[in-house]
Order: structure tokens, then sequence, then C-alpha cells
């Protein structure tokens, strides 16, 4: 275990007893519809529930479609009066998505407050200025290693990377759960049985692999690499450069996951998409695509997708 790990451990034991903790513990959490931000905070609430801590949870999501701001707030402890964490007071601030979780971070604790995050970019249509063909899009201009200045303990990894490979990408929520179970004192097998609950039985063995190797991936990680003894952590193999401007090529279309509801079809603004003779969606005028990635947001399979240009 290196050394921030064991400081986040040893800081959050202190957190997690109600005996020596005045205030309740909160944890925020945070990124866009679709990736599964509520159901960490059901699992997180749920687990505290169960430890016997009283809970207080709200959430944001009534206007979120995928691709939309979602955010939950969680506070536990012996006793809570409210359900929303105040500015600069989140213990550990979890999110799912990389420009959601920089724009959330003022409500983190100065001095003592956990960010792990997922590199995950999302980047949303509006961020699109330029509507014309080939055109780059903005996004957040902060990479990792600034933010690692800033914040103590900074846990960074590309979870829906380490999800896809491990099989399913969806997981990334439950990964990132494993990597918040070491920064609050609850036994692991805890935190499986609820996330058991909560996720489709079908997938319940995925998941298990998932919160397993967030937590494996913070505790043992290599202090050598972690950045200047300020506890970031970052994927083996270096830092996930957070592109200034970010610059997409043309939508792909997984033809086995498209199940012809005709949505990207009948949204698409410029009209550059159509259902083909096996009722499949195509790219029949790619001239046209502005690279707008609205098809993208609202395909409901996850059947489209427009990838970073190298
Ligand atoms: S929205 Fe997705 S599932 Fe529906 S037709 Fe388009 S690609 Fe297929
Ligand atoms: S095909 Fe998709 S990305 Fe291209 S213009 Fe249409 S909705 Fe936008």
């Amino acid at each position: 275990m290196n050394d921030s790990t064991q400081m986040n451990l040893e800081s959050a034991q202190a957190m997690v007893n109600p005996q020596s903790v005045k205030t309740p513990v909160n944890v925020l959490v945070v990124g866009v519809g679709g990736q599964g931000v509520i159901m960490v905070s059901k699992v997180l609430a749920a687990l505290c529930q169960q430890q016997g801590f009283q809970v207080k949870q709200s959430e944001v999501h009534g206007m979120a479609k995928r691709g939309g701001s979602v955010f939950s707030h969680v506070r536990f402890g012996e006793q809570v009066y409210s359900p929303t964490i105040p500015m600069g007071q989140a213990d550990v601030l979890v999110a799912l998505e990389w420009a959601e979780g920089l724009r959330w971070l003022p409500y983190l604790k100065p001095e003592t407050g956990i960010f792990i995050a997922d590199t995950q970019q999302i980047v949303p249509p509006f961020a699109c200025r330029d509507r014309k063909h080939g055109a780059v899009s903005g996004y957040a201009k902060e990479s990792v290693a600034e933010i690692s200045e800033l914040i103590s303990n900074c846990f960074a990894a590309d979870a829906g990377f380490m999800a896809a490979e491990l099989g399913n990408a969806k997981a990334a929520n439950t990964l990132l759960l494993g990597m918040l179970s070491t920064a609050l004192d609850f036994p692991a097998d805890d935190w499986c049985e609820v996330i058991s609950q909560f996720v489709p039985p079908k997938t319940v063995d995925i998941n298990m692999q998932a919160f397993s190797q967030g937590r494996d991936w913070v505790e043992r990680y290599d202090p050598a690499v972690l950045k200047g003894g300020k506890g970031i952590a970052v994927k083996p193999g270096g830092l996930v450069p957070i592109p200034h401007e970010v610059q997409f090529v043309l939508p792909v279309i997984t033809e086995a996951w498209c199940k012809s509801c005709d949505i990207c079809v009948k949204f698409c603004p410029e009209r550059c998409l159509s259902l083909n003779e096996n009722r499949i969606a195509e790219l029949t005028k790619p001239e046209l695509c502005t690279l707008c990635r609205i098809c993208e947001r609202l395909c409901p399979d996850f059947a489209i997708s427009l990838n970073y240009k190298n």
C-alpha cells in the first residue's frame, strides 16, 4: 500500500467513526447522464445505512438525458440534518467524468478533501462551438497534472478504459466505487454485497471484478510514480493527457448494437444518417456531418461513437 493510500485510510477511519466525528461525512458524486452517478450514490447510501449511520441523500438528474449533468450528495454520520453538502465541505468528490469533476472542485474540503476521478472525457454537443466540418471542440483545459498540484489527494484513473478492458465499459462506476472504498473504512465484503443488489444479476461478476480492480489500483500503486508526494495516482503508462482542443472523426456505427429505433436519423440536424435495407443506421452523407455528436448522445444503445482524432 502506498503512502498516500495509507494517509487516506487513516484519515477516513477517523472520518467514519461517529464517536470521533462531530459533523457528518460528505461524499459528492458527479458525472453526466448515462454513467451511473445515481447507482454509485445509492450503493454508498445503502452501505452507510447498513453500517448503522444516519444517511441523507439528494440528487439532481431530472433534466439530464444522456450527456447532461448529474450529481448526488450523500451525507452520513451519527446525526445528519441537511441533505446537501455546503461548498468546501465535501470529504470526498467522486467524478465519473473529468470536466464535471473540475466543475465541482470548489465543493471539496481545501486541505483534506479526496478527489477520485475518471479521466474519461465526455464532451457535450454544445462544446462544439464551430459547426463546420472538422471543427475543433472546446473542453476543460486543466490537465490531471495541473489538478494534482492543487489537491493533496488526487486519484485520477481512466476507469472507463479499465472497465472496457474487463469487458464492460459501463462498469466504470463500480470501478470508481472500488477506488472510493479505499477512502472509507467499510469492509470490502459489505461493499460487494450492496453492489450486487444494485447491478443487473447477469453483470454481478464483472462488477465484482471492476470493484476489485478499482480497489487494487489504489492500494498497490507504486509510490515511485506518485507525483511529487502529492498523492496523484495515474494510469500505468503515464498521465492521461486532456487535450485543450478535442477533435473528432466521423461517427462509427456498431451494427450489432443498432436496434433500428431511427432516433439518430430523425434527430441528426444535417440529415446525414438513414436506415439501410436491413434497418441499421448508416452514415449516408458524411460530407454534411458537422461532428455535433447529437447522434452519439441520443442513441439509446451506445451504437454510435465519435472518437478523438489522434
Ligand atoms: S439511435 Fe442507435 S439504435 Fe437507434 S437507429 Fe440510431 S444507431 Fe440504431
Ligand atoms: S451524423 Fe451525428 S455527428 Fe454528424 S451531424 Fe448528424 S447527429 Fe451530428
